[in-house]
């Protein structure tokens, strides 16, 4: 299997747990690559004959019981290589996406293993994103976001969207995870939540709340 092929899996896979749902859309696929629905359909049809996914008419793409296997063998690479350049080489957690997307692609299972080891088995990378155990089985990702708060509530940061324009900005606010969040004030119509985050007032928008998830405390 050959790297693009490897990611169109990997993204059907995270589109389905985004979006909660069995059946991907084509142009959803499109959408989030960028590319034309035509080439999407091409590489569907390709993995369709390799039994990676299936296809019903109208309805959407799945991926098959090998097909996921596939995704999870994926993403727990690239969970693992975040958490050892992070880690073991001091990366910041908005460097290590493409390190990662790139090393997810070229591990082999007992590397993969030697590398879990060595990390002491680690349950979520950097960005809080769960990492699946051997088996394949991981912790569900945390889904409450901040903006669902309402004002006087608190909560602890546990996960954030790996985006690395998001991380910056949190870097640059002092924002990491772990960190404890009160809402004191909700401005929906312009859009901007007030917090005191670990003890300091701070201004963030509705948009970036979103992306920020943990749980109630
Ligand atoms: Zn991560």
């Amino acid at each position: 299997m050959n790297r693009a092929e490897e990611d169109y899996i990997k993204t059907i896979y995270e589109l389905t747990i985004e979006k909660k749902q069995e059946m991907i859309k084509s142009n959803e696929i499109a959408d989030r690559f960028g590319f034309t629905d035509q080439s999407v359909n091409e590489m569907i049809k390709k993995l369709e004959k390799k039994h990676l996914v299936s296809f019903v008419p109208y309805k959407g793409i799945s991926l098959t019981k090998k097909g996921k296997d596939v995704a999870i063998r994926m993403i727990r690479a690239h969970r693992i290589w975040e958490v050892f350049l992070t880690e073991k080489l001091g990366f910041s957690w908005e460097n290590v996406h493409e390190d990662a997307e790139m090393l997810e692609h070229a591990t082999s299972s007992e590397v993969l293993e030697k590398l879990y080891h060595f990390l002491g088995e680690p349950k979520y990378c950097q960005h809080g994103n769960p990492i699946p155990n051997i088996k394949g089985k991981m912790e569900d990702a945390i889904s409450l976001s901040l903006d669902h708060l309402e004002v006087g509530q608190t909560f602890e940061l546990l996960r954030v969207i790996d985006h690395k324009d998001l991380l910056i900005y949190l870097n640059t606010q002092h924002i990491k995870l772990h960190d404890q969040f009160k809402i004191i004030e909700k401005d929906a119509f312009n859009g901007l939540m007030k917090v005191l985050c670990q003890g300091v007032e701070k201004t963030i928008t509705i948009k970036t709340a979103k992306m920020l998830f943990g749980k109630l405390i």
